[in-house]
């Protein structure tokens, strides 16, 4: 009787005993909330890479940028909320490309927890307000959560669900398909598309036989494919069609001795990392080779960071469980560790610098995954400062991390820059980050649609959940 009492109980939908799960929607959330509102007094960084422009008012109606220019010559609308924001910046919204809804479990085998929850108000907390999710490892929740954000019932950004993982034998994470040849990999593509995939990531252990059948058939539909690469060479991915390749060259293995077509090796090691010259032939055509298939690369450095300054808003975050465990693990990294993930991040740097004065289009993420210090958002604000930090002009990085992105999803008409007519996805930094990038992480509002969102109140409703959903 006791059991099936139980299971009864077990089984009652939240919805019947709370007021809708969902509930309360975005509105709690939103500080400003009018059909006009112009933003008076503003530096505007505008995601085209052009220099910052001081004293500038931009005027939001119903959701799209109206005018913009010199404070004292933009007309004000009747009616229009004013916000006097003297010494604060705008820059478009993130277009963040390598985001995740989910975070490492710390222990045990290599499980990923999904964070349909906390993640979402994170990145929209953090200023992005398109994220592409470079791969899934629960395709429906992230599907239905973006579903959920675009009826309004829970705060986040746009979403793109890049559908993974295409991944071959021999997968470290059991979360992952283990596709069985090229006809496994068509039949994957075709199935995702059907319930509204954006696009597809591949993964490590691929063959060049099951990424040939997944660009075929994804291109076939119009959908594009990026890939975390492993088995296969930046060049032969690039040869093959591929549009987007994560990481950089941190992960690229085609200059590693002994590579054997078709087999991931264990990955490029730090010393192999070290030894490659980005100005050196090799790494130059390979450059060539990318920028001339429009192949474009993801920057991802915060995750190859491997102990960021602990910051108090990461640590409030953070369920206690989750912290403790992160913690215990930061306290143990060995030398070598920082070492190896401080010359990762030069490296990777310097490739990437190279490839966008080759003329490449380079766009970046967060990718929270890794050892678990790039959480959603604040991993995307980590990844600008190291753009900067690696000779990347704050300018240049905000671009890289806009319009860029935007660029390649074919949506810079709509997001990405700020100009009359675009969406009004805006963020509202209390500072200059063309002065100091740090400024990045001070968020005061961020616009999505025209609506503006309060960073604190969401952060406050997601305190003490992340690694936990
Ligand atoms: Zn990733």
């Amino acid at each position: 009787m006791r059991s099936q009492f139980l299971v009864i109980v077990a089984f009652v939908p939240l919805a019947l005993v709370a007021q809708g799960p969902f509930e309360p929607g975005v509105k709690p959330f939103l500080e400003v909330d009018a059909p006009v509102v112009a933003l008076e007094h503003v530096r505007i960084i505008d995601g085209t890479g052009t220099p910052p422009l001081e004293d500038q008012t931009v005027v939001i109606d119903h959701g799209r940028v109206a005018a913009l220019g010199r404070a004292s010559e933009v007309p004000i609308p009747d009616g229009a909320q004013k916000l006097p924001l003297a010494g604060h910046t705008v820059i478009p919204g993130i277009v963040g490309m390598h985001e995740h809804l989910f975070y490492p479990s710390f222990s045990g085998i290599p499980l990923y927890i999904e964070h349909g929850f906390s993640f979402p108000r994170l990145y929209l907390a953090s200023g992005v307000t398109t994220a592409r999710t470079a791969g899934t490892l629960e395709a429906y929740t992230d599907l239905n959560i973006k579903k959920m954000i675009d009826a309004g019932k829970m705060p986040g950004p746009h979403m793109l669900i890049c559908v993974g993982y295409l991944e071959g034998k021999g997968s470290f994470a059991p979360q992952m398909p283990d596709l069985t040849g090229p006809e496994d990999a068509r039949r994957f593509v075709e199935y995702w598309a059907a319930e509204g995939a954006h696009s597809y990531k591949a993964y490590m252990h691929i063959t060049r036989a099951e990424l040939e059948a997944a660009l075929a058939a994804a291109h076939a539909r119009g959908l594009k494919i990026t890939g975390h690469l492993c088995s296969i060479g930046f060049r032969e991915a690039a040869a093959m069609g591929i549009d987007n390749l994560e990481h950089g060259i941190a992960v690229d293995t085609e200059f590693m001795s002994g590579k054997q077509p078709d087999v991931c090796p264990n990955g490029p090691t730090v010393d192999d990392l070290e030894k490659l010259d980005m100005n050196g032939e090799p790494v130059q055509q390979m450059i060539r080779d990318l920028v001339e298939h429009h192949v474009v690369v993801t920057s991802t450095l915060a995750v190859f960071e491997a102990a960021p300054p602990l910051q108090q808003r990461f640590v409030d975050a953070l369920a206690p469980d989750a912290l403790r465990n992160y913690l215990t693990g930061r306290d143990q990294l060995p030398d070598v560790v920082l070492r190896r993930s401080a010359t990762r991040i030069r490296k990777e740097l310097e490739f990437e610098r190279a490839f966008v004065k080759a003329g490449g289009l380079l766009m970046a993420g967060c990718d929270p995954t890794g050892n678990g210090s790039a959480v959603a958002g604040f991993g995307d604000q980590r990844n600008i400062e190291l753009l900067v930090s690696g000779g990347f002009t704050a300018v240049e990085a905000i671009h890289i991390a806009t319009q860029n992105g935007a660029k390649f999803l074919g949506m810079d008409d709509r997001i990405g820059s700020i100009a009359v007519g675009r969406n009004a996805d805006l963020v509202v930094l209390d500072g200059n980050p063309a002065a100091r990038i740090a400024d990045i992480e001070k968020v005061e509002l961020v616009f999505k649609d025209g609506a503006g969102y309060d960073p604190a109140k969401l952060l406050d409703s997601i305190r003490g959940q992340v690694g936990f959903h």
